[in-house]
């Protein structure tokens, strides 16, 4: 009697812990894309919005999305908002803030959300809609309940008439085809889709399916040959992390004439040009690109600075850690396409060389640290201007040559038996997940696994402007910078001015002038119209041709047009500084040292 009075209670305590389960088991928003006239570059977006009851609910579209950091007010792409409760009949629709709705309920436990957006801006973090393919991105799409409590979103698209496929890392839902399940809003912003005809080829690595989905191959780019190398980029990441860290991985390639990549937690969104597989240096940029976005999927999407999470999708999220997140992503991009046997090592230490000498003629090198150029992501790196070399430099280039003198650090420091590779991992497994890092954290992982103290390091190279010292990592590997020579046929050093110019109309106009160049220092400035030297006419296409026609050190006068006021302003010329950042193998490297080049080279 007495166990079943126990089962009859236990019975009793179960019911009632689902009912509260059937209370607080969040309901899901309902989402149905629609294009019926792709051609006018519209999807038409209904959403059945769960309200809880409550008398009205605050909508809100974000207003960035993860990994590009800028404000982009994706609201105002968003037309034609309007409500309806149950019974059909429509409900106020309040514009409450720049992205905010407020929406009076009636009380009605569900109502239905219609909206349109305009989508034809061709960017990673964008929409595109035209007669052949959507491209949709979470962030641009999606008008959540403000509140933003943890609730799944679930997605059907009724693909426009002929397009086939629809394709995205979402979990599929049960029902048939188009239908997708977010278990929260992160994941929904952070699944892209693309809906159209794209030609798919699969792979598998560790019995993990991934796809390249390509948008627009025309005939040109060569799907297979990509598939078959972005293979071994897979596996020469899985080697460096031991794991894939997901359950299946997409690759939208969208070859739209566009550029630049976008990360996400099991795909990400590329943007190319119709001829990158033709010919050698265009197809390694595509398969760096490839290979960046898809270290991400560990580094920043898994392991991830502090402060990107939770995050806030309607104010910047600032961190000082761009530097490691982006830049020594940047590193492993080119060195793991390498490893991977896909780019030779020469190569490899070109686009390095390329990368330094970017840094060292960049004058705001020291101006802005590493750490500061993280922080004023949102106001500096994504909002450039004609001084921005000047007084900022970017956390990608800055940021793979820290990657760069600190896996040679840790090599000479442990005598070739640890690595970055080792920081990485450690790294990952310390702080991968909801917590993330600190720099302070990041840090004391780096000198755990170098087994010194790296203090000096970080105040000079990652919080500090003053010039980084590469000594240590040629030394390292047997490396050299190899000055260039003069042409024998001419000796004299180049006359130098230090500006930049555009054209206008025929109008020949300064566009940058560098600090403490020849230019800089007489004070000729941007849009300034140049007009003659020494009184003779320059054309706008013959300014090269003039320059030849001086030597450094000769003193001439610009006749320049400013605001339309003719100026004449001195000019001594100087000299080009010298190209001294090319990286080789010095000759008179030991075995030792060679065997340290070997073992970073081939990880
Ligand atoms: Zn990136």
């Amino acid at each position: 009697m007495a166990a079943k009075w126990w089962v009859a209670l236990f019975l009793i305590l179960m019911m009632h812990a689902a009912a509260a389960d059937a209370q607080t088991a969040p309901e899901p928003i309902k989402y149905t894309l629609s294009f019926p006239a792709p051609q006018t570059h519209y999807v038409e977006v209904t959403a059945a919005v769960p309200t809880g009851r409550r008398a009205d609910v605050e909508l809100m579209m974000a207003v960035w999305t993860p990994g590009s950091y800028l404000v982009r007010e994706y609201a105002r792409n968003v037309e034609s908002v309007t409500a309806t409760g149950p019974d059909g009949r429509a409900l106020d629709v309040d514009k409450s803030k720049k992205n905010h709705w407020r929406i009076a309920t009636g009380g009605a436990p569900a109502i239905t959300v219609k909206y349109r957006i305009y989508c034809r801006e061709m960017s990673v973090r964008t929409n595109w809609v035209e007669s052949d393919f959507a491209l949709l991105n979470g962030a641009p799409t999606f008008i959540t309940l403000a509140d933003l409590a943890p609730r799944p979103h679930e997605v059907v698209i009724n693909p426009a008439s002929g397009w086939k496929r629809s394709i995205t890392a979402l979990p599929a839902m049960p029902g048939g085809e188009h239908r997708y399940r977010a278990p929260d809003y992160d994941t929904l912003v952070d699944s892209p889709i693309v809906v159209g005809n794209p030609a798919v080829y699969d792979f598998e690595v560790d019995g993990k399916k991934h796809s390249l989905v390509n948008v627009g191959e025309g005939g040109v780019f060569d799907g297979a040959r990509a598939a078959k190398d972005l293979e071994a980029i897979v596996k020469e990441d899985r080697r460096l992390w031991g794991m894939l860290p997901y359950d299946r991985y997409v690759f939208f390639n969208m070859i739209t004439e566009s550029g630049g990549g976008l990360e996400h937690k099991n795909s990400t969104v590329l943007m190319t040009n119709r001829w990158s597989t033709r010919t050698r240096r265009a197809y390694l940029a595509w398969l760096q690109l490839a290979s960046h976005e898809y270290f991400h999927a560990w580094n920043i999407k898994r392991l991830r600075p502090a402060e990107l999470g939770p995050f806030d999708y309607e104010n910047e999220n600032t961190t000082r850690s761009l530097w490691i997140a982006e830049g020594f992503t940047d590193y492993y991009a080119d060195l793991q396409v390498q490893r991977a046997g896909l780019q030779t090592r020469d190569e490899y230490l070109e686009d390095l060389s390329n990368t330094i000498e970017l840094l060292q003629t960049t004058p705001g090198r020291l101006v802005q640290s590493a750490e500061m150029a993280s922080f004023d992501a949102w106001i500096k790196y994504y909002r450039p201007d004609e001084n921005t070399n000047n007084t900022s430099i970017s956390y990608y280039t800055k940021g793979t040559v820290i990657a760069f003198l600190l896996d040679a650090k840790i090599r000479k420091a442990t005598g070739g038996a640890k690595s970055l590779d080792e920081v990485m991992r450690l790294a990952y497994q310390r702080f991968s997940g909801p917590k993330g890092y600190t720099p302070e954290q990041f840090r004391a992982v780096a000198e755990e696994v170098a087994g010194t103290s790296l203090k000096a390091f970080w105040e000079s190279a990652v919080e500090g402007t003053s010039e980084l010292d590469y000594s240590e990592a040629l030394a390292t590997y047997g490396l050299r910078f190899k000055t260039a020579a003069p042409s024998s046929a001419d000796r004299t050093p180049k006359p130098w001015l230090g500006i930049t110019t555009r054209t206008d109309n025929g109008r020949l106009l300064i566009s940058q002038a560098q600090r403490d160049s020849p230019a800089d220092i007489a004070g000729l400035n941007v849009d300034d119209e140049i007009l003659a030297i020494d009184d003779f006419r320059v054309r706008a296409d013959r300014l090269e041709n003039r320059l030849e026609q001086y030597k450094s050190g000769d003193k001439v006068t610009f006749l320049v047009a400013r605001r339309e006021q003719l100026v004449r302003i001195p000019v001594t010329f100087g000299s080009e500084p010298a190209k001294a950042w090319r990286l080789d193998v010095s000759p008179a490297a030991t075995e030792a040292l060679r065997r340290m080049l070997d073992g970073w080279l081939k990880g």
